[in-house]
């Protein structure tokens, strides 16, 4: 028994991807112990959030560093800080914009549900370009004196027309406009930490509770100082449009030893693992009458690590996508795997705990051989 068979619950093996609503990821020892150290005792939390965030700016080669309550927070706190600014006064008013910038610039293809973090400052979406494509003409004409910022989700939604992020700098820049990259799930590579700002982007926002395998309510803001700063004032603890987003020194701890360890992270080692497991699927699957099994790369959000995509011809299988799915779900263990178009779905290492790859592969092959054997009974 865990306390989520106490509760009723059948804890999931994860084989679709970092997913917030599944749990997003495993905490490694080296953050649980930091979070159970930092639960000991009181301390200054406004001290502490500066002291980790000096530490992880340091860490990834950034001017400044906030620990946010998750990546979706991270999107309103940033929102506030180009919106508010520092000034005690607007700080207080949000999300009444008299008198402020009360807009936003997003790609319409970017739109997506975590744009609702943007909005609850109260800005406007300005919306540019298309599927067909987006100019840099489109983005001079969507910026005015209204424009707080300009924000890049990167991830599923990226490079469907849109214009390439540099080019986004670029003209913002010659804008004076700060642009804000959504990177919630964009590790690894690890490099994605600095990479971003290196490229000019104001701030960038990490979901910590994903490959960072921090604390699940964590994130990480990095970027410009004096952005950084307008974060935290616009942050918990103070009476903030970001007061209800807590986080707390658990988190922060947490936060902290996630990003060392991730930094330390043999990330080769874990890439050829990742093939090796996919490597193993594909061939084992492969041999079943009506499914085939091949490495799709890169992975769900982008990120460069391989996955498999099984494609299931039901006829000859004798099963379909979504009964197999149903199975793995209904199963002992019960395994979560992500659907494709409308015959396949995909397998992710990713997430999965050492031996848990196994576990899968035989779930899915008992589910497979049994719909053939009742095929032969009849
Ligand atoms: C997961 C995700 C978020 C939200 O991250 P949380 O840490 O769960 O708040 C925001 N944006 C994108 C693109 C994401 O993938």
């Amino acid at each position: 028994m865990n306390i989520y068979t106490r509760l009723g619950i059948r804890p999931l093996i994860n084989a679709t991807a970092t997913l917030t609503k599944l749990g997003g990821s495993l905490m490694p020892p080296e953050v649980m112990e930091a979070m159970i150290e930092a639960s000991h005792c009181f301390v200054d939390l406004n001290e502490l959030q500066q002291r980790v965030g000096e530490r992880i700016a340091l860490l990834t080669h950034n001017e400044a560093a906030y620990v946010c309550s998750g990546a979706a927070a991270g999107l309103t706190l940033a929102t506030a800080a180009c919106i508010a600014g520092k000034d005690p006064a607007a700080i207080a008013k949000l999300p009444d914009l008299t008198g402020l910038k009360n807009e936003v610039i997003i790609h319409r293809t970017h739109r997506n549900g975590y744009d609702h973090a943007v909005r609850q400052v109260g800005v406007r979406v300005i919306e540019i370009g298309s599927e067909a494509g987006t100019t840099p003409h489109d983005l001079e004409c969507a910026i005015s004196a209204q424009t707080g910022a300009i924000f890049w989700f990167q991830g599923a939604m990226t490079g469907h027309g849109d214009l390439p992020l540099p080019e986004v700098i670029r003209v913002a820049q010659a804008h004076n406009v700060p642009v804000i990259v959504d990177a919630a799930a964009q590790l690894p590579p690890v490099s994605n930490l600095w990479r971003y700002t290196e490229m000019g982007a104001a701030l960038v926002v990490f979901s910590g509770g994903k490959d960072l395998r921090g604390p699940q309510s964590s994130g990480l803001i990095l970027g410009r100082r004096d952005l950084i700063e307008a974060c935290a004032l616009n942050g918990c603890p103070n009476h903030s449009i970001g007061r209800p987003m807590k986080v707390g020194k658990e988190e922060m701890a947490g936060l902290l030893a996630a990003v060392e360890r991730y930094l330390n992270l043999d990330h080769a080692a874990r890439e050829e693992h990742c093939e090796q497991v996919v490597t193993a699927w594909n061939e084992a699957l492969n041999r079943l009458p009506g499914v085939r099994a091949r490495r799709d790369f890169p992975n769900e959000a982008g990120q460069p690590l391989p996955r498999t995509l099984v494609t299931v011809e039901a006829e000859t299988a004798r099963i379909d996508r979504d009964a197999i799915l149903a199975q793995l779900l209904a199963g002992d263990p019960a395994i979560v795997a992500a659907s494709c178009g409308t015959d396949a779905f995909y397998l992710n290492p990713m997430t999965l705990e050492s031996g848990e790859e196994s576990i899968v592969l035989q779930c899915l092959l008992q589910i497979l051989a049994v719909s053939e054997r009742s095929d032969r009974q009849v």
